[in-house]
């Protein structure tokens, strides 16, 4: 089913509020200030359904019924549907300036879980599949927007979760019942949260047996009784909360911690329930189809970047051309992640129950280069901008209305372009560079470092000295000298 942006909306006014921020409930995420721009950019990513032009990007061929259906509700069976994958992340960056958390992460999840719960029951005799595929179809059918909670609290890193003081600092079961388990603990980082119908759960990480109760997977709306969802924008970030130009009707991010509170969920809602052996297959075909994607999102944001910073040279009074070769290296780092990310979609391979895994060396080099080459794009569109487009060098909206020194303000702010375009261009540029604006570079889709670890033990470092002792004409030993 294709749902409109209107319906989208319509859809989430009806949920239970259960999403606080600033201590407050928000009774509707729709028109509060902390999550409503977050709701708009996805809805606009709906509406690119309608669109004929957008539409090949936005919807893809149900697997299930050969009918088109919303991109973030289809399977990843192929090369090509990860490329859309990538490509659609890109195009809404560039609509929106902003991440869209509610239709990702729980996609990815629910895809990766597909192969996972095939390949349980076949080595176990379970029954998860089929359920997996009915859920797959509700989510089809009813067009939903889905988180994914991967990220625990986790508590002292140096311990696994069985080891923590307090349990609830990593999301476990607490109990199996008859017709469906309870579940505890905590969630954070999850983006999207406030914009999605559900939430797609699933292990931290790959576990052994001491870990079994956290490792289990399942669908939970996000309304669901006992969970309760924080919101964690910071003002600075919340531009929806200031006024004027201060606060432009660009996309924004969101984020909250999700506090699980004996969560009842159902049979038909749970794809793994202890199988830890298969924690560690969710997280690799988890992180492998992210971290080829995540590439294009920021090349999506720089892409933005590049045109805010264009601007703000202009409405400075200077050409393009006086910075085009810091212009050209923005395209460049864009391009790279974004590049690298659909080499190792080629690369990648289709897995036994049909999903298409990215390959993982590939993936998370790529996802090396997303923890650096946007901080560089930021520093280069900083510089071209001047100080005004830097935090705290620029008075706010209201200053400018002053009856007393509102007129000084803006003549201050005249240059190549009248004030009020200045500074809208310099908010985009902040926003972007030190801002909310700032997509999860460094941690979101995990630590660089962690991505590091598979580079490392994928890297056929033997082979390569082997190749190079041949290619030298090296023929005596050069193992690795002993200590
Ligand atoms: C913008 C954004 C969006 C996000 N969206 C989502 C989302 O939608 N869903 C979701 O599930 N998560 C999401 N996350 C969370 C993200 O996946 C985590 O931030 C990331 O996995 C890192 O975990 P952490 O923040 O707990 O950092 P930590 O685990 O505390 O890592 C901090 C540093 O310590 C290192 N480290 C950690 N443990 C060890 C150890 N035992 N030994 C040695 N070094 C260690 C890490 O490599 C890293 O360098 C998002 C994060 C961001 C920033």
């Amino acid at each position: 089913m294709l749902m409109n942006g209107q319906q989208y909306v319509e859809s989430l006014k009806k949920m239970r509020p259960n999403v606080y921020k600033w201590g407050n409930l928000i009774e509707d995420v729709t028109t509060n200030p902390a999550t409503r721009l977050h709701v708009k950019s996805v809805a606009l990513s709906y509406d690119a359904a309608f669109d004929p032009e957008r539409a090949p990007i936005f919807t893809a061929k149900s697997h299930l019924t050969g009918e088109r259906a919303h991109r973030w509700n289809t399977f990843m069976g192929s090369a090509e549907a990860v490329v859309g994958n990538a490509q659609m992340k890109r195009a809404q960056y560039r609509m929106t300036g902003t991440c869209q958390g509610a239709t990702c992460a729980g996609w990815t999840g629910l895809n990766v879980l597909w192969e996972v719960t095939a390949k349980m029951d076949k080595d176990l005799g379970t029954a998860y599949h089929e359920r997996l595929k009915k859920y797959f179809r509700y989510v089809e059918d009813h067009a939903l927007a889905l988180a994914g909670a991967i990220t625990d609290a986790k508590g002292n890193r140096a311990l696994k979760p069985s080891q923590q003081t307090n349990k609830m600092q990593n999301l476990h079961v607490v109990e199996t019942l008859p017709d469906g388990i309870v579940i505890s603990g905590y969630k954070v980082q999850i983006c999207g949260v406030a914009a999605c119908h559900e939430i797609i759960v699933v292990p931290g990480s790959g576990y052994g047996e001491s870990e079994k109760d956290f490792c289990f997977a399942a669908a939970v709306p996000r309304d669901a009784e006992g969970l309760t969802c924080v919101e964690t924008r910071r003002p600075s970030d919340a531009r929806d909360e200031e006024e004027g130009w201060d606060a432009p009707e660009a996309g924004n991010i969101t984020q909250a911690f999700l506090l699980f509170d004996k969560v009842f969920v159902p049979n038909d809602r749970v794809f793994m329930n202890g199988e830890f052996k298969y924690s560690g297959m969710l997280i690799g075909h988890f992180a492998a189809i992210y971290r080829a994607a995540i590439g294009a999102c920021v090349a999506g944001q720089g892409d933005v970047m590049i045109g805010a910073a264009i601007n703000m040279a202009r409405a400075n009074g200077l050409t393009q051309k006086t910075f085009q070769t810091t212009l050209t290296q923005m395209a460049v780092n864009n391009e790279i992640t974004y590049g690298l990310g659909l080499g190792a979609i080629i690369a990648g391979k289709q897995q036994t129950a049909g999903l298409f895994v990215p390959d993982a060396l590939l993936a998370h080099t790529n996802k090396t280069q997303v923890a650096k080459l946007p901080y560089e794009n930021k520093v280069m569109a900083q510089d071209i901008s001047g100080g005004i487009a830097e935090t705290g060098c620029f008075p706010s909206y209201k200053d400018f209305q002053s009856p007393v020194y509102g007129q000084q303000l803006l003549e201050c702010l005249t240059a190549g372009a009248d004030g009020e375009s200045r500074a809208r261009a310099a908010r985009l540029v902040e926003w972007l560079t030190v801002g909310g604006g700032i997509p999860g570079c460094m941690h979101g889709g995990g630590s660089p470092d962690g991505a590091k670890l598979v580079v490392k033990a994928a890297t056929k470092w033997e082979a390569l000295t082997a190749d190079a002792k041949r290619i030298a004409g090296i023929t005596a030993d050069l193992s690795e000298p002993k200590k």
